[in-house]
């Protein structure tokens, strides 16, 4: 079932990133969103493609490797921003273009001897809760300069998954950490914050990010994933 309203809840979510970039003192549609697609169907996903979003992002490498055939017509850009299991890695290559969520140097160093050059991101913990995956802010430091020198990896820039509180004050904390992070090492190539959800996406935007992954705010809610 596709929502026929799904290009006007696109538009109307693209007016709301638009306006919190130029809160933020930047231009409108500097910031990407990334159709964060986790247990919906291809049909759902094809109608946002057709509506002109282009970038995509899965959790899972089953979910990536179910919808590949349908989706890779419409020629998406698509990154995977879940935890990756390292004999997982060059079934995910064949079908993304970025690892967004890089959160051990193991897996760099594997990565960077798959099958083929891929994009990444450092995946880092800002809230330091031990629920989730990522480097800590200080060991980050480190793992950047080095994955920033790896073959066959180019490093981009930096993704976080944010406090999960209804304290927005604390909530931004973090992302203006991460933005933080990234200008202190200031790695050339690794210029992008993805960082920013549904329910949070205007205040990562105001704290410098240049991608929002947006599910269910574009989706609906999602069904539990058992
Ligand atoms: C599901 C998911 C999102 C999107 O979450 P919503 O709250 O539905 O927008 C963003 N990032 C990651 C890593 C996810 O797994």
């Amino acid at each position: 079932m596709t929502s026929p309203d799904l290009p006007a809840v696109l538009a109307s979510l693209r007016e709301r990133v638009d306006a919190a970039a130029v809160r933020s003192g930047r231009a409108p549609g500097e910031v990407r969103i990334l159709l964060a697609t986790k247990t919906q169907p291809p049909e759902k996903i094809i109608a946002a493609l057709r509506a002109g979003y282009s970038l995509i992002g899965e959790n899972r490498v089953q979910e990536v490797l179910d919808k590949a055939e349908a989706l890779e017509p419409f020629t998406p850009e698509s990154h995977f921003i879940g935890h990756l299991q390292k004999n997982k890695i060059n079934q995910v290559l064949r079908h993304v273009s970025c690892i967004e969520s890089v959160d051990s140097l193991e897996l760099a160093k594997k990565l960077s001897r798959g099958d083929r050059e891929v994009e990444v991101m450092l995946q880092v913990n800002v809230s330091a809760e031990d629920s989730k995956f990522g480097f800590g802010p200080a060991a980050a430091v480190d793992a950047a300069q080095q994955i920033a020198q790896m073959e066959g990896l180019q490093l981009r820039g930096y993704m976080t998954v944010g406090l999960n509180s209804t304290d927005m004050g604390a909530v931004k904390a973090g992302y203006l950490q991460l933005a933080q992070l990234r200008d202190e090492l200031g790695l050339p190539d690794a210029t992008e914050l993805s960082m920013g959800m549904s329910g949070d996406f205007e205040i990562a935007i105001e704290a410098g990010a240049t991608i929002v992954r947006l599910g269910s705010a574009v989706f609906g809610a999602r069904q539990a994933v058992p």
